[in-house]
């Protein structure tokens, strides 16, 4: 793997014109926030050929960001970029149908802050004590001597706000509360955004929380809690995959709860789980082997298997993590 700094990320930015910014399909508010601060990154660098780019949309939440308007898919892409810049994700299977055209021969730059052992990019910048993978754009334009410019604070505070669920994670450290004091030097409205991305709820979203909590099911340890959302769920709620995000928090949140999962049915034969775990228990790990993976905190994984097969496998490797760990 080949491994560089920021002074090492700043000098693959100096020396390309073209630019793609790409992330992780589904894309969260730190998906968002690094690649449309990055494109703010790249502008200041003097740069003006960069496209941002995603598998998926952004979650409605996000249009108002500046750049959001400008995030387009797969049709719309070159064959070839001087530089592709992969954020908030080390795999390029999870960027999906933007990574699909890419030559064999692309220079890919990957920015991330999962533990990853073997990312996918030409040169990697990887560091999971970064609560958020916007922060390390922040840092760019320090390492540039540029100062950052409040559209560029906007995205990564959005970003560093989300993955850190509001400064209440266990990722949220001291780094992560001085980036948001020099973003809030720039002039941001925190109220606005609070208001505009965590204090709004879809009516889509309201149908399927009411679902999910109907069908809460705690387990017989009463560690451990869980729901699911089907695919017939989301045509009745006419909802969209950013109305499931979240979801798992209230089962999460429930008294005595160490691990929270909400399981999705994708297809027939594909479902997802979310999970969040807040005792001892660490939840990439424990998905993994399931070939999923994220955050002790917070991860996901995406099975090909009918909803309820899925779900027993989870749950199964729950009761044997949490078996080995003492509450
Ligand atoms: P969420 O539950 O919000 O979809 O995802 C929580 C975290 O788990 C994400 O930040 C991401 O790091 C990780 N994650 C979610 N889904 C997957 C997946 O299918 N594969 C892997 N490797 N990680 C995932
Ligand atoms: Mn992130």
């Amino acid at each position: 793997m080949n491994r560089i700094d920021l002074n090492g990320v700043v000098a693959e930015c100096r020396g390309a014109d073209s630019f793609l910014v790409t992330t992780h399909s589904s894309p969260d508010g730190d998906a968002v926030g690094s690649i449309l601060a990055m494109r703010h990154f790249l502008n200041a660098l003097g740069k003006e050929d960069v496209t941002c780019a995603c598998h998926d949309p952004a979650p409605r939440i996000y249009d108002w960001l500046p750049g959001a308007a400008e995030i387009v898919n797969a049709d719309n892409l070159r064959a070839a970029y001087d530089l592709v810049v992969v954020l908030d994700v080390a795999q390029l299977d999870r960027v999906d149908s933007v990574a699909s055209g890419l030559s064999p021969e692309q220079r890919i730059l990957v920015l991330d802050h999962h533990r990853e052992e073997d990312p996918s990019g030409t040169v990697n910048f990887i560091d999971h004590t970064y609560a958020s993978a916007s922060e390390i754009v922040a840092e760019l334009f320090d390492a540039s001597g540029l100062q950052i410019t409040r559209e560029a604070a906007e995205c990564v505070y959005v970003g560093l706000a989300t993955d850190t669920g509001s400064f209440k994670y266990g990722n949220t450290d001291a780094r992560a509360h001085r980036c948001a004091a020099r973003l809030l030097e720039t002039g941001i409205d925190v109220s606005d955004i609070s208001s505009r991305v965590f204090d709004v709820m879809s009516r889509a979203k309201s149908d399927l929380l009411r679902r999910v909590l109907e069908r809460l099911q705690v387990s017989d340890c009463a560690r451990y809690a869980w729901s699911h959302v089907t695919a017939q769920d989301m045509i009745e709620a006419d909802a969209t995959s950013e109305d499931v995000d979240g979801l798992v928090d209230p089962v999460r949140n429930l008294e005595g709860v160490e691990v929270g999962m909400v399981f999705r049915e994708l297809e027939r034969n594909k479902m997802k789980v979310s999970m969040r775990s807040r005792g001892g228990m660490n939840a990439a790990d424990v998905l993994r082997p399931l070939g999923g993976g994220g955050h002790a905190g917070a991860a996901g994984a995406t099975l090909h298997l009918p909803l309820e097969e899925g779900r027993a496998r989870v749950l199964q490797a729950v009761e044997e993590a949490l078996g080995a760990i003492h509450s």
